[in-house]
Parts: C-alpha cells; sequence; structure tokens
C-alpha cells in the first residue's frame, strides 16, 4: 500500500474515524455530494484514483459507482483549512446521486432562486447556467433533450453543428442582419460548449487561457 504522505497527518478524523469529503464535478464546478470517508477509503482512492467512501449506512467500504457503474475519476484532492473536510474534485461518469440525478443537491429548500441571489449573479450567469445544463445532460441524458441528442450523435455530429453555426454567424454579419447575429451567436457558443464538453476541456481552462492573454503585453496578428 501507498506510504502515508505527510499531508494526511493533518487530516482530523471525527470520533467515528471519518472526515466529511465534497466532491465537486472537475469540469463544472457543480458540488456533486458529499460523503464520509475513512483512513482505509482514503487511501484506496489514493491508490485507484476513484472515489472510495466508508457508508454510515452499510457500515461497508463503498467504492462509488462499483454497482451503479457512475464512477468518479479523481482530478485533485484537497483538505480545508483546519483539516475536517475533503473537497475532492472528479470526473464524474453518468450521475454522481443514487436517484439519478446529476448532483445530489437537485432538492432546493428556498422557494425559488431569490431576488438577492439573481441580483447578485454577474451577467455571465446565464453562462454559467449553460455550463451546468450541459454538464446535467451529459450525465444524465434526458430523453427528448436536444444537448443528450448531441451527445449520444457524438463527436462528429457536434463538429457538423460547430461549422454550420460558425458558417451561419459568418453569413449573418455578412448581411448586417443584426437578430440573425445575436441568435446563431447563442447557437455557436452553445454548440461550442457541448464540444468542450466532449472533449473533456473544462470551460475553465478557456477562461484561464483568455486571462493569460489579458496579462501578456498584447500581439496582434
Ligand atoms: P454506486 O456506488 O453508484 O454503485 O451505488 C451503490 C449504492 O450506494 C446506492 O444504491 C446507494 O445506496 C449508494 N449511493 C450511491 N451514490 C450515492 C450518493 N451520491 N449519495 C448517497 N448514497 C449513494
Ligand atoms: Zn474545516
Ligand atoms: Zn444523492
Ligand atoms: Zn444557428
Amino acid at each position: 500500500t501507498q506510504q502515508q504522505q505527510q499531508w494526511q497527518k493533518e487530516i482530523k478524523w471525527n470520533a467515528d474515524g471519518l472526515v466529511p469529503t465534497v466532491v465537486q464535478d472537475a469540469l463544472s464546478k457543480e458540488v456533486l455530494m458529499l460523503a464520509y470517508m475513512n483512513e482505509e477509503s482514503l487511501q484506496k482512492s489514493l491508490e485507484s484514483g476513484q472515489t472510495w467512501f466508508w457508508s454510515r449506512s452499510r457500515g461497508e467500504l463503498w467504492n462509488k459507482g462499483a454497482t451503479s457503474g457512475h464512477t468518479q475519476q479523481i482530478e485533485s484532492l484537497h483538505y480545508d483549512c483546519d483539516g475536517d473536510t475533503l473537497l475532492v474534485k472528479v470526473r464524474q461518469n453518468g450521475p454522481a446521486c443514487h436517484t439519478g440525478a446529476y448532483s445530489c443537491f437537485y432538492r432546493e429548500g428556498t422557494a425559488h432562486a431569490s431576488e438577492a441571489a439573481a441580483q447578485q449573479e454577474d451577467r455571465f450567469g446565464p453562462l454559467s447556467r449553460l455550463e451546468a445544463t450541459i454538464a446535467q445532460r451529459d450525465a444524465e441524458r434526458p430523453e427528448g433533450a436536444y444537448t443528450t441528442y448531441l451527445f449520444e450523435k457524438g463527436v462528429d455530429k457536434i463538429l457538423k453543428k460547430v461549422g454550420e453555426e460558425t458558417a451561419e454567424v459568418i453569413i449573418a454579419a455578412k448581411n448586417r442582419d443584426g437578430d440573425e447575429l445575436r441568435c446563431e451567436s447563442a447557437d455557436l457558443i452553445f454548440h461550442l460548449m457541448v464540444l468542450l464538453r466532449e472533449q473533456g476541456i473544462p470551460f475553465d481552462d478557456v477562461l484561464k487561457e483568455l486571462e493569460f492573454r489579458h496579462r501578456k503585453p498584447v500581439k496582434k496578428d
């Protein structure tokens, strides 16, 4: 077995020898679930690169997805300031929740998104929500959804759509048709985001790239 790393000594196991572990989608950043690890499940997680937990209800070690196939590939593992909580960022295969929901947190306690929350959201909120919706469609593949259709058809279909929408953007701009350009731009952004998801590229990587360029002296081409 893997030797215990120095950082693991920082972990404060609770009275039951467990530590709560937040699981986050590495691509969409959505919080997927919360589960408990004990020392053995942490070791198994580190060794296998998949999430292992301690099931309190079943009283046994639990490899997430062992029966459902909805496994989690670990991208990184963090521990918090006082060492009493873990955070694992994962590539989620299928839904994370045993109910079939993409995230365990699909139930909203507040009546609906509060006025205050809506006002706090920046103007890129729709883009964030689109990213989350695409991730949800990829994980759950709900029948009848257009995004499901794209994922089921596969990369060639998605690429064809990106090509078409690009051409439509060009035509709309050539015609100086603002309404058309607005719609076709939305189509292109959507299909591009689906493509990024299909290719396993986090949208954050694109944002980071833009930020990186912003910091460098501008080079025109
Ligand atoms: P799985 O690990 O996905 O093969 O599911 C095996 C069992 O673990 C399920 O029947 C549930 O009892 C439980 N389970 C799976 N996913 C979750 C979850 N996100 N939260 C709580 N329990 C879960
Ligand atoms: Zn803490
Ligand atoms: Zn759940
Ligand atoms: Zn279009």
